[in-house]
């Protein structure tokens, strides 16, 4: 049956009707679904990327971006991400690394003689579980996650072999450039600076030759990142050991808590020198990454 007038018309009429329902703005086919939690552009399923925020393509770009863990490198940077990955989960680091620094303190009580011995191997084995698991839960907060304890201390349990080997390793050979010269022992203890961090978040490679790689082309920053960071940790376990061995003179009843007070604080101290070098380690991979992006961008063949 050829269209009537009225039908034709009414056809045209329904065609060009606005549809009351919203439609996503890149698949115009398609209803939208729901709308950016940021932005507010209505999405289609397709078009929602990030699920449990709801955000578009765009929104979840810019805010990877603005995460702690993607600032390029630079010492202002690298304090600055330390100090908001120590802020994020202070209370909980305070709590995990006093645990961590018990058995350490009760060793230096209790075993006298052999108390420094014990003591270092208490915080290299045990102590290293609490500093791994503070990390984690550092790292996670650079990527704009959280989580529970108990999930970071598996993480860190897991992590312990190569962080441990990749940690004996850089203090073999740091040691052992020190013997030969003074230079090339501050060159290799930059070079192996964010050793730790590697071990811990990236499970394959040499955790040693990735450190390397990583701070080529920053000696002279990171330098003086580490010399800040450990004088001051020195000045803070030093002070703490002059007023243990005070109180230790003057009210022997209190040494007890006066050590475990002063092992917590030394262990709260060195956390505060790894969480510096895990906001290093953020920048100087964000800064890799970029520098191999832009590289990849100007080579033709690789388009
Ligand atoms: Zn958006
Ligand atoms: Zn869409």
């Amino acid at each position: 049956m050829p269209p009537t007038l009225a039908t034709g018309l009414w056809e045209l009429m329904d065609s060009s009707l606005p549809s009351a329902a919203p439609k996503c703005p890149s698949h115009p086919d398609r209803l939208a679904a729901t709308t950016c939690s940021r932005c507010g552009t209505f999405l289609c399923s397709q078009c929602v990327v990030a699920r449990p925020e709801r955000l578009c393509a765009a929104c979840l770009a810019r805010k990877l971006s603005d995460l702690p863990a993607s600032r390029p490198y630079s010492f202002r940077g690298a304090l600055q991400t330390g100090w908001t990955l120590l802020r994020a989960r202070f209370g909980l680091y305070l709590a995990l690394t006093g645990v961590f620094a018990l058995p350490e303190a009760l060793v230096r009580l209790w075993v006298p003689g052999l108390q420094a011995l014990l003591g270092f191997l208490c915080s290299t084995t045990l102590g290293l579980v609490g500093v791994l698991a503070c990390l984690s839960c550092a790292a996670e907060a650079g990527l704009g996650r959280r989580i529970d304890w108990w999930t970071a201390l598996r993480a860190a349990l897991r992590a312990w072999p190569r962080a441990f080997l990749a940690r004996l390793g850089a203090a073999v050979q740091v040691a052992l450039f020190f013997l030969l010269l003074i230079v090339p022992g501050f060159i290799r203890w930059v070079q192996l600076c964010v050793v730790t961090p590697v071990a811990l978040l990236e499970h394959s490679g040499s955790a040693l030759r990735r450190s390397a790689e990583l701070t080529a082309g920053w000696g002279w920053s990171l330098l003086g990142l580490l010399c800040a960071a450990n004088v001051l940790l020195l000045l803070l376990v030093g002070s703490t050991a002059l007023l243990v061995g005070e109180v230790a003179e003057l009210a022997p009843p209190l040494l007890g808590p006066a050590v475990l007070l002063q092992t917590w604080l030394a262990n709260v101290g060195a956390l505060c020198v790894e969480m510096l070098m895990l906001g290093a380690y953020f920048g100087l991979k964000s800064s890799t990454e970029r520098a191999e992006e832009l590289l990849f961008e100007q080579d033709p063949a690789s388009r």
